[in-house]
């Protein structure tokens, strides 16, 4: 089954509004793929949402970087996912690792945060990923897999999910998974999916790699078969993201 390339920009905690604006006018300057053949989706900081969703041309996307995991009321600091949907925003990451470790969200916080998510009708950039003491020690596929596990109990169609194998190791570090690592974490988690949820769900759902990917080497990324797309971090603020994009063409 074919599946549609996909790259993500996930902003972090950056810019300012002149710097969105700044960003937002290379996109759309940016000569592209067309949306046929590439999903994009930029995620930039809760405030900037409106901005960048009002100025960015109409085939990208939006994404937020967290949602709350239950109806929204007495949660000071959070922002709920019927926000989201009442601003039109389709897309959230979910489990990124810097909120895996810095807030200490767990497998099963995150796997309930997603379920709430596509239960509300977002779409769900899932992300998984070891940490270097953890690869190691030889527990990659452990690691990927509980926290692919928390997800795939707690939700039965994976339609609108997009899984994001990023490595701890290799997120801002400049010290990219080489090709072969990403596409035998890739394979692993596709052919987890087959055993433990169902072939077409293994077949169809777009698993993509995050880390230090760059213009440089998200072409030789790409052409790995289990690799459809990116999430991008420190590169999605620069002119470069206009390569990663095209990097499946
Ligand atoms: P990086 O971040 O591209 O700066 O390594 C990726 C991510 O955290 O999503």
């Amino acid at each position: 089954m074919a599946r549609k390339f996909f790259v993500g920009g996930n902003w972090k905690c950056n810019g300012t509004s002149e710097e969105v604006k700044k960003i937002v006018s290379i996109l759309n300057d940016g000569k592209v793929a067309s949306a046929d053949v590439v999903d994009v989706v930029v995620s930039p900081p809760f405030v900037f949402l409106p901005l960048v969703k009002s100025s960015l041309r109409p085939e990208f996307h939006v994404a937020a970087q967290n949602c709350w995991v239950k109806k929204g009321g007495a949660y000071t600091g959070e922002i709920s996912a019927e926000m989201l949907v009442n601003l039109d925003v389709p897309w959230v990451i979910l489990g990124h690792s810097e909120r895996r470790l810095l807030l200490s969200e767990s497998n099963e916080f995150v796997g309930d945060k997603v379920a709430y998510a596509l239960s509300k009708g977002l779409k769900v950039i899932a992300c998984v990923g070891e940490t270097l003491e953890q690869r190691e020690s030889g527990a990659t596929m452990d690691v990927v897999a509980a926290q692919t596990k928390a997800i795939a109990e707690r939700i039965s169609d994976w339609t609108n999910v997009v899984v994001a194998y990023e490595p701890v190791w290799a997120i801002g570090t400049g010290k990219v998974a080489t090709p072969a690592q990403a596409q035998e974490v890739h394979s692993e988690l596709r052919k987890w999916l087959q055993t433990n949820v169902s072939a077409e769900v293994a077949a169809s759902t777009r698993i993509i790699y995050g880390g230090s990917v760059s213009g440089a080497n998200c072409k030789e990324l790409a052409a790995q078969p289990d690799v459809d797309g990116f999430l991008v971090g420190g590169a999605s603020l620069k002119p470069e993201f206009v390569d990663i994009i095209n990097a499946a063409t």
